[in-house]
């Protein structure tokens, strides 16, 4: 087939979906362009930027006919910052549309049958449970540091001469986010979906660092310190630690740092450094230190406290995830007995809401500062029917069958590539009653879906949770059972 557009050509596209980074697909002729900015069922003119064999770019010059679900974004910066998505689609498009993302993943990929409509049998795929206020929701800040007026900072003004931009000391400290697709940082003082103490935090941070004159990190010469400002705040506790990420050991005059963060900012219960000299977009190194205060913050889901340190991980919208691991406690069906394995268990949160409810919790992390924490948390909650080990999941699993482990449950929440292979293989050989699959990466969910199927397990329902509102970020929470439960497989 001949490709109907050209660059540079002005075309009409119809749009017909919306990829999994929020652009908008376009059909032109019957040729595909993916078309930032437009939505499902628009009309819209469009200049093409570039022309593949199989599909194209184009930029949106003008809204022929717009959807219903289009809505202005109330964030100012949402066409620069790549942080959100989906500004520009109403709250309850969003969930619908974050729904029929994950249909389409567990059809497509995962060759599931969904039931809907005519169609009774099949897995069925829950309404995406939303947000009340979806704003502000975010407990975690993890901002980016450099130079205004330099080649790494901000928009150079106009007309600029090259010599006038590039070193280290020129301008000042600036904190913000990457422009759209780039590593140019743009100065920015509020986002709408972070907890506003963080943004409190990060003004305060940026000035105080402006006041004792440090200079930010600079990816291409390796010179500068501040790299990054990471705010954490518990949203129950109102506990607060900051990480300050610095390419190398010495903080100048630290203890000014200190006591300007103390004095402006009470809730500050923890000043961490991070010490990260790699030129890479990892945010952390691998040293920590406490500079002040404590190693870590604590923070309380549904009842059970938490303490939590700068390098592990924690969900960043605390009330949805109270939704989320209720659901997934839900799924895993306990009545009191059962011995379970939360594997990637992060520091142990759905492991001791399950545990309230099991017999044992066996919880697997690779990150051993996260076991730490999940140790100190089930001592923290009296809770002492869990036992946690670190070490990769497809490793340590294998060994617990070996030990004679028989779990009726095994949860699993992996990252976005999924589970490992090798633990797919071992749940199978386990055969637990039930497998709980809590995912925020729909394809990988659907492809180790197919695999525990193929494996002797149905996929019985799936609720999709909306953690990260206005991104394109969606997790869900998959449960299957055994299809010969008691009988061999
Ligand atoms: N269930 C936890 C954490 C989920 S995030 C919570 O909800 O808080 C996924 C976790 O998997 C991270 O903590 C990450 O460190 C861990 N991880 C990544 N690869 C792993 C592996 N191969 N084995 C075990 N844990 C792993």
């Amino acid at each position: 087939m001949s490709i109907p557009v050209s660059k540079n050509e002005i075309v009409t596209a119809e749009i017909v979906g919306l990829t999994h980074e929020g652009e908008g697909v376009g059909r032109v002729n019957g040729f595909t362009l993916f078309v930032r900015g437009a939505l499902p069922g628009e009309r819209v003119q469009a200049k093409v930027l570039k022309v593949k064999k199989q599909y194209g770019y184009a930029k949106m010059l003008e809204i022929l006919e717009a959807s219903p679900d289009r809505v202005s974004p109330p964030c100012e910066i949402f066409n620069q910052c790549g942080g959100c998505q989906l500004q520009h689609m109403s709250y309850e498009a969003q969930l619908r549309w974050k729904r029929q993302h994950v249909v389409d993943n567990l059809q497509r990929i995962g060759k599931l049958q969904i039931a809907g409509g005519e169609e009774q049998s099949g897995v069925i795929v829950h309404d995406t449970l939303g947000m009340h206020d979806p704003w502000r929701y975010r407990n975690k800040a993890q901002v980016p540091v450099g130079m205004s007026g330099s080649s790494w900072g901000q928009t150079h003004p106009k007309g600029a001469r090259k010599e006038e931009r590039g070193t280290a000391d020129v301008g000042e400290l600036i904190a913000g986010f990457y422009a759209q697709g780039s590593h140019r940082i743009i100065d920015m003082e509020s986002c709408l979906i972070q907890d506003e103490r963080n943004d409190e935090v990060v003004r305060l941070v940026k000035q105080i660092g402006r006041r004792l004159g440090i200079t930010a990190y600079d990816e291409q010469s390796g010179r500068g310190l501040l790299r990054h400002v990471v705010a954490r705040t518990g949203y129950i506790s109102g506990e607060m630690m900051i990480v300050l990420v610095t390419n190398g050991q010495r903080i100048p005059q630290v203890e000014q740092w200190i006591e300007s963060i103390r004095a402006e900012l009470p809730a500050v219960t923890s000043i961490v450094q991070n010490v990260n000299k790699k030129n890479t977009n990892v945010i952390f190194g691998d040293e920590t230190r406490v500079l002040w205060g404590n190693e870590v913050i604590y923070d309380e889901l549904d009842g059970i406290r938490f303490a939590i340190s700068a390098r592990s991980f924690y969900q960043v919208n605390p009330q949805q995830t109270v939704a989320l691991y209720r659901k997934a406690v839900e799924y895993a069906g306990l009545t009191g007995n059962e011995n379970v394995i939360d594997a990637y268990c992060g520091i142990g949160t759905i492991s001791l809401f399950l545990a309230r409810q099991a017999g044992h919790v066996y919880g697997v992390e690779i990150v051993p500062e996260a076991i730490e924490d999940a140790k100190q948390n089930a001592e923290l909650n009296q809770i002492d029917n869990t036992t946690f080990e670190a070490g990769p999941a497809e490793v340590v699993i294998p060994r617990w069958k070996q030990e004679g482990n028989k779990p009726d449950v095994i949860v699993v929440d992996p990252p976005r590539k999924g589970c490992d292979s090798e633990l797919l293989e071992t749940i199978l050989a386990m055969q637990p009653e039930r497998v709980v699959y809590v995912s925020c990466n729909p394809s990988t969910l659907a492809r180790d879906l197919r695999v525990l199927e193929d494996g002797g397990y149905r996929t019985v329902e799936v609720q999709p949770v909306d953690m990260f509102p206005w991104t394109v970020h969606v997790e869900s929470v998959a449960l299957l059972v055994r299809k010969f439960v008691g009988g061999t497989v």
